[in-house]
């Protein structure tokens, strides 16, 4: 599958192993249309006579998170894949409050913004997670 050739690369660069199951839960974020709890992974797999357990399946999506491959939307509580690769900047999303539909973006500045904003608060900020909430441009009319 070529969607998660990225991903493979990641992980074998960063020293993981491309296990099985760790494709299995890249395959199930790729093809996913909006975030995705553990347990709807657990579900989305069933469905295709496979099966991993909730332990697996959250370790999993940590380390995908961790290695900036996958990222939890706070507002849905699910999981995404990224959509940027490695574009400078923390990874932040816009969520729709009608649709439901969520825009991955980055921007080093804002990044630089905030670190200096913190800085003077005596605070070293090492990750921002942010989340802007809102209406796309779909749902403006
Ligand atoms: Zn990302
Ligand atoms: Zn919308
Ligand atoms: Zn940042």
């Amino acid at each position: 599958m070529p969607e998660i050739q990225g991903a493979i690369r990641v992980l074998r660069a960063k020293g993981y192993k491309v296990t099985q199951p760790r494709k299995q839960v890249l395959k199930v974020l790729t093809q996913a249309q909006k975030p995705v709890s553990p347990y709807d992974v657990q579900k989305i797999l069933q469905q295709r006579g496979e099966h991993l357990d909730h332990v697996t399946i959250y370790r999993i999506l940590d380390l995908l998170c961790l290695l900036n491959l996958a990222h939890k939307v706070l507002l849905s509580g699910g999981f995404v894949k990224c959509a940027l690769g490695d574009e400078e900047g923390c990874h932040r999303f816009m969520v729709c409050r009608q649709c439901g539909a969520f825009q991955e973006f980055a921007d080093k500045s804002l990044c630089e913004e905030e670190n200096e904003l913190a800085w003077h608060l005596g605070f070293r900020t090492e990750q921002h997670f942010s989340e802007f909430f809102g209406l796309c441009a779909k749902c403006q009319g």
